[in-house]
């Protein structure tokens, strides 16, 4: 009897187990092959991503080839300085790491939320202990309807919540639906998110004076992460640095 009792909770664990493998499938979030563990990425993928380390260029946070000295910046950040402080980026943006982000923007893979935020965090250590508030540059009011989430304001809160600041997801509001800036050229994507953000009357007391990190998934031109950093220097931010979890690294 005890035998029979024993069995059949085993397999009734053993279907449990089942049914879960069936409802959450354990794949790599980027290829889909079977992993171990909980979700995440396979040995392979992870060896595919090109992790970004210092010394880095301090505007844009593109890597350095040499040691340059604390605060040196790229001959790119001398002709075309950003609006915003520093920037910092995890890794290089690559196919691994464009399908990692996909797989979170597109594909609901909300397990890989805590790596990148992890791998984040360790990228922005000398900017996260200087931020007063973490803010997602926000997805318009439609889309964020249509996606049901924004993920960098996934990334934002999880990296707030690791690193012990203040996370506002509202704090930068996006006024207009702007056209994804895919295939666009550099001048035009500037153009693209002209005047697309603000920041709302009733933040603008969180802003004044204040640090802010504003983080997103990817950097590649900066457009975007311009726009914000004026809107957000225009309503009295003191300091806004940037951190995402893919740079695009521009030559010089
Ligand atoms: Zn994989």
């Amino acid at each position: 009897m005890q035998d029979a009792v024993t069995h059949i909770a085993r397999a009734g664990r053993r279907f449990a187990a089942d049914m879960l493998d069936m409802v959450l499938p354990v794949t790599c979030s980027v290829c889909e092959r079977p992993v171990s563990g909980a979700g995440g990425l396979c040995e392979a993928c992870w060896a595919e991503l090109e992790m970004i380390s210092q010394p880095v260029c301090d505007a844009y946070g593109t890597p350095f080839v040499f040691e340059e000295g604390d605060g040196a910046v790229s001959a790119r950040a001398i002709a075309d300085p950003p609006v915003w402080n520093r920037a910092r980026g995890a890794v290089l943006f690559n196919d691994c790491s464009q399908h990692l982000v996909h797989a979170l923007k597109y594909r609901d893979r909300h397990e890989v939320v805590r790596s990148m935020a992890r791998m984040m965090v360790h990228a922005g250590r000398d900017v996260i202990p200087e931020a007063d508030v973490i803010a997602p540059v926000p997805l318009h009011r439609w889309r964020l309807w249509s996606r049901r989430y924004n993920q960098a304001a996934l990334l934002a809160g999880e990296i707030g919540a690791i690193a012990g600041v203040d996370t506002m997801a509202d704090l930068v509001k996006r006024l207009r639906n702007t056209r994804s800036q895919v295939g666009l050229g550099e001048g035009q994507r500037s153009r693209n998110v002209k005047g697309a953000f603000s920041v709302p009357e009733t933040r603008v007391r969180d802003v004044l004076g204040q640090r802010v990190l504003l983080v997103d998934d990817v950097l590649t031109s900066g457009a975007t992460a311009n726009e914000c950093a004026g809107v957000l220097k225009r309503a009295g931010a003191v300091h806004v640095d940037v951190l995402v979890f893919a740079l695009v690294s521009h030559a010089g």
